[in-house]
């Protein structure tokens, strides 16, 4: 069996009185958390999620110091767990991991079993943490869509913030699946990263805010997937058509929501949740085995992708934070 060694290198984010500094150190071996199961890291990713557990007023972490991270894959190095085998290749993402509890941006990780997902077949770690917390988000969105009766064929599909993780991953996902996708994005160049990825129409994120002082616009979408919140997904609201649903799971473009009842009360229509941190193990495995299978995205391995290692983390942290990363970013850890 392979020891783990006594130090190795972490990416770790540390708060002091005058702000928080973050970095490549070594890690020791006896600072790793408590939990069942010791984890070979492979692969983390890049979430905005992040990017906000290394900033002071961030509001995510809640340890110092802290190795963020809020996913990763990986191999099972020891694990008292009913269930696991030393050598499985697991999934880890979500509850407290990167947060408050030292995640993945380390060689090794240790988590409750609880945590685990058993990597699906035909998923490679890179794959699963191409799609990481960002896809796996955007399925739950999909799948918490149809839940409400939405189906290719129904008519156009939104997605906002399409160019980041979350909406990439659901414009490929709908693409994919046959929808009708319209993409919305801050990014005057990526429009043509995005009709790649399957985006029929593109327009700007003003575009989809609508009129501020109209309660209602005309039907347009027959569901949205929105990462953005804020004006955004007032104006979403106002333009979803009769019976029409939007799964919204972000607030990059802010925290707060402006609307009046006049969509639910005269069109019904729908404002869904979607939560990856604490879904429940049944359905956090199936979409995962969906991510692998049926909603798996084209263009994962390169066209949505791309590779750093940790040295490279503090640039894109930065980017992300700035709205400014396109797909999702892989952190290679072996
Ligand atoms: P990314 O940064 O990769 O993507 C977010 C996108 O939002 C950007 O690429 C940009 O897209 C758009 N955006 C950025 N800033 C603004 C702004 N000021 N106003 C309007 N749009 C903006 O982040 P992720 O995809 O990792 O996460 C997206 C959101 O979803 C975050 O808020 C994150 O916390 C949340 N999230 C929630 C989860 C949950 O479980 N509920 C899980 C995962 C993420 P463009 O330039 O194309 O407009």
């Amino acid at each position: 069996m392979t020891q783990i060694p006594d130090t190795f290198p972490a990416f770790v984010a540390e708060r002091h009185d005058d702000g928080v500094t973050r970095g490549v150190r070594p890690f020791s071996r006896s600072d790793l958390p408590d939990g069942d199961v010791t984890i070979r890291v492979a692969y983390s990713s890049v979430n905005y999620k992040d990017g906000l557990a290394t900033l002071a007023k961030g509001r995510v972490a809640r340890i110092s110091p802290l190795v963020p991270g809020v996913d990763l894959a990986g191999t099972v190095m020891e694990t008292t767990a009913p269930g696991l085998a030393e050598g499985d290749e697991v999934i880890v993402h979500g509850h407290d991991l990167g947060v408050a509890h030292h995640g993945g941006y380390a060689s090794y990780a240790r988590v409750p079993a609880g945590w685990v997902v058993p990597l699906p077949a035909g998923l490679t770690p890179r794959q699963a943490m191409a799609l990481g917390t960002a896809g796996f988000t955007a399925a739950l969105s999909i799948v918490t869509l149809e839940q409400r009766g939405l189906a290719p064929g129904h008519g156009p599909v939104l997605v906002t913030g399409a160019s980041g993780g979350v909406g990439s991953t659901a414009v490929a996902m709908l693409a994919g699946r046959g929808y009708e996708v319209v993409a919305s994005t801050g990014k005057a160049d990526a429009a043509a990263y995005l009709r790649e990825l399957g985006a029929g129409e593109i327009l700007g994120r003003e575009e989809v805010m609508g009129d501020e002082g109209r309660p209602l616009a005309a039907e347009r979408w027959a569901g949205a997937v929105d990462c953005v919140g804020g004006a955004t997904l007032s104006g979403v609201l106002k333009a979803l058509r009769y019976g029409a649903a939007v799964a919204a799971s972000g607030n990059t473009g802010g925290p707060s929501l402006s609307t009046t009842v006049f969509p639910f009360i005269l069109r019904a229509v729908a404002l869904l949740g979607v939560d990856s941190v604490s879904c429940p193990p049944a359905p956090r495995r199936e979409v995962w085995e969906r991510l692998a299978g049926d909603l798996r995205p084209a263009g994962l391995d390169d066209h949505i992708t791309h590779e750093i290692t940790l040295d490279e983390l503090d640039t894109a942290l930065t980017a992300i934070l700035d709205g400014q990363i396109t797909g999702r970013t892989v952190v290679r850890l072996d």
